[in-house]
C-alpha cells in the first residue's frame, strides 16, 4: 500500500493537469466542481466552473438565487437534476448552517443533494480527511490494479471497490491522492487502450502482471437506448420573439424552458396555424434517444394554465434566450428552425 501511494502522489506531483478547481481550497468551489465533473468532461466543464462562481461566488448567492437564474446558469452542461440538487443543497448550508459546509463525510452526506463520492471529494480535498472516493475513473483503476473480477456498478463490485479505496486513501495527503487515482483514470489507465507503458503504478498491478487489462473491469452491456419521436413547434410572434414552455418539476428536463414539444400522435400544447416541418433533430440521453420533427409557425396561441407537461409558457426575445434554462436539445431545434 504505502509503495502505491507514494509512486502514485510523486506521479501525480509532477503530471497532474492544471484545473482550476485544483488552485482552491474552498469547499464550496470544490463541490461545485465536482457535481459539475460527474457524467461531464473537463474541457466542458472548465467554462462552466467560471462563469458559475462568477455568478454566485459563494453558497449565500446560491442559496438566494432562482430556480431559473441557476438553471440558466447550467443551460447547456446537462444532467440538469444536479443543477436542481446542488441548489437546494447550497439552500440547506445557508440556512440550515450558516453558510459553512460540514467537514466531515458524515456531516456531507446530511446535505440534501451530497452522496458518497461528492461527500468524500469536499472532505478530503477541502479538508484534507482521511475519506475514499470512486467514480467511474477510480473503480476501473482499481478493478485493475486489484484484478476485481465483479463489474464495479453490481452491489458486491461496488462494496469491494469502495473498501479498497478506503483501505488505500492516503492518511497524510488523503485530497492529492484521491485526484491521483482520478487523473491515472482519466490520462492513463483509460477505458479502452490502457497506457500501460507510461503508468506510474505499472509494476504493482494485477491486471497488467495477469495480461487482463484490456479484460477489466468486467462491464454488464448497456441496454441501448429507447427511440422516443417528438414534434416540437418553433412558433415566433409579429416582433420575432420565441414561444417557451417550461417543463413540470420532474423529470429529467424538470423546469426547464423549451420550444413545445409532445410525442408524435399526441396533441400538442399550444395551438398554431400553418405550422410546417423545417427540419429534424436527434439527440442522445443516457436511456432515451430523442428524433424531433420540428416545425415552425407564425404566430400560437398558448393556454393560460399547465398542460402537457408543461408548468407555463411565455414569449422571449432572441437575444435573451441566452438567459434562461435551456437544454442542449431545445437550442438544437431552435436551430434547426432558424432561431440562433
Ligand atoms: S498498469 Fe495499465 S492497467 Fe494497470 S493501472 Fe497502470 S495503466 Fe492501468
Amino acid at each position: 500500500m504505502a509503495g502505491l501511494r507514494a509512486r502514485l502522489l510523486g506521479w501525480f506531483a509532477e503530471h497532474q493537469r492544471d484545473l482550476p478547481w485544483r488552485r482552491t481550497r474552498d469547499p464550496y468551489a470544490i463541490w461545485v466542481s465536482e457535481v459539475m465533473l460527474q457524467q461531464t468532461r473537463v474541457e466542458t466543464v472548465v467554462p462552466y466552473y467560471h462563469r458559475f462562481l462568477a455568478r454566485f461566488p459563494d453558497v449565500h448567492h446560491l442559496a438566494d438565487a432562482s430556480a431559473d437564474d441557476v438553471l440558466a446558469a447550467w443551460s447547456g452542461l446537462g444532467y440538469y437534476r444536479r443543477a436542481r440538487l446542488l441548489h437546494r443543497g447550497a439552500a440547506h448550508v445557508a440556512r440550515e448552517l450558516g453558510g459553512d459546509l460540514p467537514a466531515t463525510v458524515q456531516g456531507l452526506l446530511a446535505v440534501p443533494g451530497i452522496g458518497r463520492y461528492t461527500a468524500g471529494a469536499i472532505a478530503s480535498i477541502a479538508f484534507d480527511v482521511a475519506a475514499p472516493l470512486v467514480d467511474g475513473n477510480v473503480a476501473r483503476v482499481l478493478a485493475r490494479l486489484f484484478a476485481i473480477g465483479d463489474d464495479p456498478k453490481s452491489t458486491a463490485g461496488a462494496a469491494r471497490t469502495w473498501a479498497i479505496a478506503e483501505a488505500l486513501v492516503s492518511p497524510r495527503a488523503p485530497g492529492a491522492f484521491n485526484q491521483a487515482l482520478m487523473e491515472l483514470g482519466a490520462t492513463v489507465c483509460v477505458p479502452r487502450g490502457p497506457r500501460c507503458g507510461g503508468c506510474p503504478v505499472a509494476a504493482l498491478c494485477r491486471a497488467r502482471a495477469e495480461g487482463l487489462e484490456h479484460e477489466l473491469p468486467r462491464v454488464s452491456p448497456k441496454r441501448p437506448p429507447r427511440r422516443v419521436d417528438l414534434v416540437a413547434i418553433v412558433a415566433r410572434d409579429a416582433s420575432g420573439r420565441v414561444l417557451l414552455g417550461q417543463r413540470d418539476e420532474s423529470g429529467t428536463f424538470a423546469s426547464m424552458w423549451e420550444p413545445p414539444m409532445a410525442e408524435r400522435g399526441a396533441p400538442l400544447p399550444v395551438a398554431t396555424k400553418g405550422a410546417r416541418r423545417v427540419g429534424e433533430v436527434t439527440h442522445v440521453l443516457s436511456h432515451r434517444r430523442l428524433h424531433i420533427e420540428v416545425h415552425a409557425a407564425e404566430g400560437a396561441t398558448a393556454p393560460r394554465r399547465a398542460v402537457g407537461g408543461y408548468r407555463r409558457f411565455r414569449w422571449v426575445a432572441m437575444g435573451d434566450l441566452g438567459e434562461v434554462g435551456l437544454a442542449t436539445v431545445s437550442r438544437k431545434v431552435l436551430a434547426a428552425a432558424g432561431c440562433d
